[in-house]
């Protein structure tokens, strides 16, 4: 199981589908598997914490990572945001 952004989890199964068992327990507890899994880095949320640098093979895009817990947090392109 991972966290896939804001409110969301992702089930992973080494093949097949995900049990709908699985599924109905990841729903029923969800607030608890979110908290869980999300990055425990409030800074996080703050453009002003991110080192931005060039995305290796991705002409302008900026990578992302936190300056605070060194987790990767996105790309975005150079443009805008
Ligand atoms: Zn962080």
């Amino acid at each position: 199981m991972a966290y896939s952004g804001p409110g969301k989890l992702r089930l992973i199964v080494d093949s097949g589908e995900v049990p709908d068992e699985a599924k109905a327990i990841a729903s029923n507890h969800k607030p608890e598997l979110l908290e869980h899994l999300r990055p425990n880095c409030r800074p996080h949320n703050n453009p002003d914490n991110y080192i931005d640098t060039p995305a290796q093979g991705r002409p302008g895009w900026i990578r992302s990572t936190c300056r605070v817990c060194g987790c990767f947090i996105g790309y975005r392109p150079i443009a805008g945001r």
